[in-house]
């Protein structure tokens, strides 16, 4: 098949925000393409076991407007999401959360529909290996299993979720040191739950003696058994692994994977045996990818701060926004540590700009923000919403004739507030 290799946007990483970046800019009239490592689109969000968009909600309302509203609202017609006002966290029940339950599966097969409509590129198993940003163009290079290709694309966008894109064009990036380093959890997913009885558990004190009974006899590495009801299913995810590894190092992430999967028939065992609603389910998945928390991310025009988010500083260039408290999962301590934010925040464009780049985006977990706000702006609500801004930005850059540090701060909230109908 004769490959296109020429694009108006090269988006690499289709997670969450790389593809909402394409399908908002394929739906612009850009032409799109999806560089992927992975076989299908979503990243964590449809392939780690996650099934909890986390503040997708404020104070009982849904948040989101444009294409991630949309998104939604399809998988809740389907029967396959609902929105849970004010659920209190596993790690802290103090701490209650609006938020979106969907089925993983349903999101992967729903965002290629929406890119095969917007007649996006996709190329899936094909890993970036080599990339250029020129005056007027950029090129970027990668390896499939039997392939290698290069394209051209007037705009780039770094959705990797590790700032890979921007390290290829040598920017500077930068990753949480060893005592910054979060816990890494593989999820899996239980079936056949009797899930009346389990949502009575879960709501009893119960739970928490049985966090408690789980550490005291090794079971549990850390304080979460987090259930969580798949809709549409009989079945639930479970987040109760923990391991302490560094992603980047190849022998260290694999020895990481081996002792979270090791951790599993442990804890379905003592779920089986401690938690009502389990006597007959099964173990019916695990996830293929680890869910590492941390992010290498990029050097941007202004690094996002927590303080940002504790005086929710209303940029001009705001592209975004959320309302997820900072939730750091501390690799010293083994506890998650908790600081609540006052309300709905934003995050400016320019922590999307990588410093001294002009043709490129980073969209995602890779975005330019301090570990606190990192720990707060990394759930996938707003990274879908920065995501779907980044394909914004690129289409007004493209319809201006300008490069991506060029457009004016007036002209991008215009296109943005007719996008999301404020
Ligand atoms: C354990 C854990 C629990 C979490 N719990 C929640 C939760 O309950 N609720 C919530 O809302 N959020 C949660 N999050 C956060 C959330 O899942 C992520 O921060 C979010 O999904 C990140 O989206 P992304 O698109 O930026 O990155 P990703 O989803 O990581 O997508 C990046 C994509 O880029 C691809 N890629 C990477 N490098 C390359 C390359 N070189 N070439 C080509 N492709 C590449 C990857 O394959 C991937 O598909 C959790 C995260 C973890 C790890």
């Amino acid at each position: 098949m004769q490959q296109e290799t020429q694009f108006d946007l090269i988006v690499v990483g289709g997670g969450t925000a790389g593809a909402f970046s394409a399908i908002a800019a394929a739906r612009e009239g850009l032409k799109v393409a999806v560089v992927e490592r992975g076989t299908c689109l979503g990243g964590l969000a449809a392939s780690s076991g996650l099934t909890e968009m986390n503040a997708a909600g404020f104070q009982g309302a849904p948040l989101y407007r444009g294409i991630e509203r949309e998104v939604f609202d399809r998988l809740i017609w389907g029967g396959h999401a609902a929105y849970h006002f004010a659920v209190p966290m596993s790690s802290n029940k103090e701490v209650k959360i609006d938020r979106l339950r969907y089925d993983p599966e349903r999101l992967k097969l729903l965002l290629e529909q929406l890119a095969v409509e917007a007649g996006i590129t996709l190329l899936y198993e094909t890993e970036l290996t080599a990339a250029r940003e020129g005056e007027e163009e950029c090129q970027i290079t990668a390896r499939g299993p039997y392939q290698e290709i290069a394209l051209s694309g007037k705009y780039l966008i770094d959705a990797t979720g590790n700032a890979s894109l921007v390290q290829a064009l040598g920017g500077e990036t930068e990753a949480a040191d060893e005592r910054e380093r979060m816990i890494a959890t593989l999820m899996f997913r239980i079936s056949n739950v009797d899930l009346d009885q389990l949502d009575a558990f879960i709501h009893s004190p119960r739970l928490g003696e049985t966090i408690r009974q789980g550490r005291e006899s090794g079971v549990l590495k850390g304080g979460i058994l987090a259930f969580t009801p798949i809709p549409g299913t009989r079945d639930v995810s479970l987040n109760g692994t923990r391991a302490k590894f560094d992603h980047e190092d190849l022998a260290d992430a694999t020895r990481g994977m081996v002792e979270l999967r090791s951790q599993i028939e442990p804890i379905f065992r003592f779920v089986q045996r401690e938690v009502p609603g389990l006597e007959g389910a099964y173990l019916s998945g695990i996830a293929p990818l680890a869910g590492v928390r941390d992010a290498r991310r990029i050097r941007g025009a202004y690094q996002l701060t927590i303080e940002d988010l504790e005086r929710m500083t209303c940029f001009e260039d705001r592209v975004a926004c959320g309302c997820y408290p900072m939730d750091l999962h501390d690799p010293v301590t083994n506890t998650v540590v908790w600081k609540m934010l006052p309300g709905v925040y934003h995050i400016p464009y320019r922590s999307l700009l990588p410093l001294g780049m002009k043709r490129t985006l980073a969209a995602g977990k890779c975005l330019s923000a301090d570990p606190k706000a990192f720990g707060a702006v990394r759930v996938m609500p707003i990274m879908m919403n920065v995501g779907e801004s980044a394909g914004y930005a690129a289409a007004l850059a493209l319809r201006e004739n300008k490069t991506l540090d060029q457009i004016s701060s007036a002209s991008l909230r215009s296109c943005l507030d007719q996008k999301y109908g404020v």
